[in-house]
Order: C-alpha cells, then structure tokens, then sequence
C-alpha cells in the first residue's frame, strides 16, 4: 500500500502516518524528518536546508526530490510506504508521479486531513520545535494555502482523493481514516 497524507502543518499528518505505519507494517516517510537529519549532519547541502526551514519556507524541489527518491528507494519500501509532507506542490507532485511510474509503484490513495484553521495554530504554538515560531508558522500556513492546497484538486481530478476530518482525538481521526481505506479495498 502506498499513501499520501495532505494537510496544513499541525493538522496531524506526522502522528497519523506512524499510526498507519504500525498498522500496516510499511515505512513512515517524511520529508521533515529526512531534512532535519541532513541537517544535522551539518554537511554543505545540510547548511543550504538549514536556511530554508528556519525561514519558514520549503526547501528547493532539487534537494527534497533528490533525497525523497533516494528514501522510497530503499529496500524496506517495495512493499508499500506513507509520505508525510510530500509532495508539496505542482513541480513535486509530477516529479513524484514520474518517479513513481518508473518504479512501477503507482499511489493507492491520497488522504486529506482537514483540520480547522484555530486548532492547527493551537496545535502548532504548542510543539516547541525550533522552526515553529509565530512568524514561520505563519509563513508555512500562507505557503501551505498557496502552493500545497491546490494538490487536493489535482488528487481529487486523479480520483485517488480521500477527505478525513482531523477534528477529534488521534484514535478518532485514524479509525476515519482506516473505514475510508477499507472503502476502497
Ligand atoms: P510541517 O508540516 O509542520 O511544516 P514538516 O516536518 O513536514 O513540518 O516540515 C518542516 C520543514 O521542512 C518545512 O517547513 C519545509 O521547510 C521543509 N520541508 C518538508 N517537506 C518539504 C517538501 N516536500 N518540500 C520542500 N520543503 C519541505
């Protein structure tokens, strides 16, 4: 099974796709998480991603294309993987597709997690990462609006769209989640 979560920062994403990991058995990608490792690392193309994040705005689509195809690459992801926090807009989205058809491991379902604007905030303020100040939060969400939301549309039109209400307890949003996969099976 391979699945892509969609929605604002704070809206979940991140505790969902290591839920549904558990539950399936499949890797938990995210694009966050790779980027703060190679950060971490400190090596040049860490120091280039460093000044994106603590900006607030996304990293170029060279760097996280590059390192996302490397990721779903690897061996513990031929049976099946769930993207968190990519694609995250057009040029990624196709990139992916791209990617993708090569391998021959197309994406079963994009799941949408709507979570309302104040409790996303809220969710965010309370997180205490680094990156995750008033000013960049704000930033992300602006960017989100713009470039990461129209990605719901170009699913939907693909006819792999699944929208979740993320407003309520984790269980509550995973059980929605998992009913909207069975659907499809
Ligand atoms: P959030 O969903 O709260 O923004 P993430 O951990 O998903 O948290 O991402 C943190 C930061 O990593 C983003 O603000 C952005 O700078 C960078 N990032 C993550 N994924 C991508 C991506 N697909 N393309 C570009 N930048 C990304």
């Amino acid at each position: 099974m391979r699945l892509i979560l969609l929605g604002t920062p704070g809206a979940g994403k991140g505790e969902q796709a290591t839920r549904l990991s558990k539950k399936f058995g499949i890797p938990h990608v995210s694009t966050g998480e790779l980027l703060r490792r190679e950060m971490e690392e400190r090596t040049p193309v860490g120091r280039r991603i460093s000044e994106f994040v603590n900006r607030g705005e996304l990293v170029s689509d060279d760097i996280t294309q590059a390192i996302l195809e490397d990721r779903v690459r690897e061996a513990d992801c031929a049976s099946g993987f769930i993207l968190d926090g990519f694609p995250r807009n057009r040029h990624q989205a196709d990139f992916l597709k791209e990617a993708l058809q090569r391998m021959e491991a197309p994406v079963d379902a994009v799941l949408n997690i709507e979570v309302p604007d104040g409790t996303v905030i809220d969710r965010l303020i309370n997180r205490h990462r680094t990156d995750d100040t008033p000013e960049t939060i704000r930033h992300r969400l602006r960017i989100y609006r713009k470039v990461t939301a129209p990605l719901v549309d170009y699913y939907d039109r693909a006819g792999i769209l699944k929208r979740i209400d993320g407003d309520g307890s984790l269980e509550e949003v995973t059980q929605r989640i998992l009913k909207s996969l069975a659907r499809t099976a």
